[in-house]
């Protein structure tokens, strides 16, 4: 049996051409990268996990009427989704500072902003992502007024809804990485919520103990990186059997 052709491979997730038309399959490797791919690693059972939060929360944000790229799991490491055309703009929001904003502003980590800021980075890896303003995203034609509008509309309800879901389980979501693409029908095009939402892309504390509960673990070498990420997907109620996830890691061969 010959194994599917990847379409793309990304820094932790493989793109294949879906088995429908106008499909894809997002397989989550365990690999993890930090500071634009300087540091490497492995996250034993990641990749399974990902895969779990992420239907989940696309789940979910389908429910309050968010459109997104996801039709269905297919396994424990793979998801089929709609094939949309990536919109290269990283739309990120903070509700609380931290991370590359603490460090641009020379601010404290932990101050509650006092409303979600949205931050547009453009998508180039040689780049490093750099961090641009709607006026270069126009200009540049990276997405029309009415997508932006829409962009940042999407993003301000996934955050309101989604503060709100994690607190219900005792989490504080600190800040988090969306990306959007273009479904086009003829000559029209309806954006949806693509990628995913894991703890690779947001930073999530407890509510309790501000314990980091996300990929900074792994970016600022804190240890119990595997333990988080299943915390996570414990708390959602999405954690596979461990049995299921020991079997997949041998597998893992991606
Ligand atoms: O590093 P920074 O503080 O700008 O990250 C803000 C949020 O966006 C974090 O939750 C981080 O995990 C996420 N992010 C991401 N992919 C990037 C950059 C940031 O998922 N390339």
């Amino acid at each position: 049996m010959s194994r599917k052709q990847p379409i793309y491979e990304g820094k932790a997730k493989v793109l294949y051409e879906g088995t429908e038309p106008g499909t894809i399959i997002q397989y989550f490797k365990d690999d993890a990268t930090a500071f634009n791919a300087q540091k490497r690693g492995t996250i034993a059972g990641k990749g399974v996990l990902n895969n779990m939060i992420t239907e989940f929360v696309m789940t979910r944000l389908a429910e309050i009427g968010i459109p997104t790229h996801f039709i269905r799991r297919l396994n424990m490491r793979e998801q089929l989704c709609k094939k949309c055309e990536i919109v290269p703009i990283e739309v990120v929001v903070r509700n609380i500072v931290a991370g590359s904003m603490a460090k641009r502003l020379g601010l404290e980590e932990g101050e509650r902003l006092p409303r979600p800021i949205v931050e547009f980075y453009y998508k180039d890896d040689a780049l490093g992502d750099p961090l641009v303003s709607d006026e270069h995203i126009l200009a540049l034609g990276w997405a029309s007024p009415d997508e932006l509008e829409e962009i940042v509309g999407m993003t301000l309800r996934v955050n309101d809804y989604l503060c709100g879901l994690m607190r219900g389980i005792g989490i504080k979501l600190v800040d988090f990485k969306l990306e959007f693409g273009r479904v086009w029908e003829g000559d029209f095009a309806q954006l949806v919520l693509a990628d995913e939402f894991s703890p690779d892309n947001c930073r999530l504390w407890d509510a309790v103990t501000n314990e980091k509960m996300d990929k900074d673990r792994f970016r600022r070498d804190l240890g119990g990186v595997e333990e988080a990420y299943q915390e996570v997907a414990r708390r959602l109620g999405v954690l596979p059997e461990s049995a299921e996830i020991e079997s997949l890691n041998k597998d893992a061969t991606k």
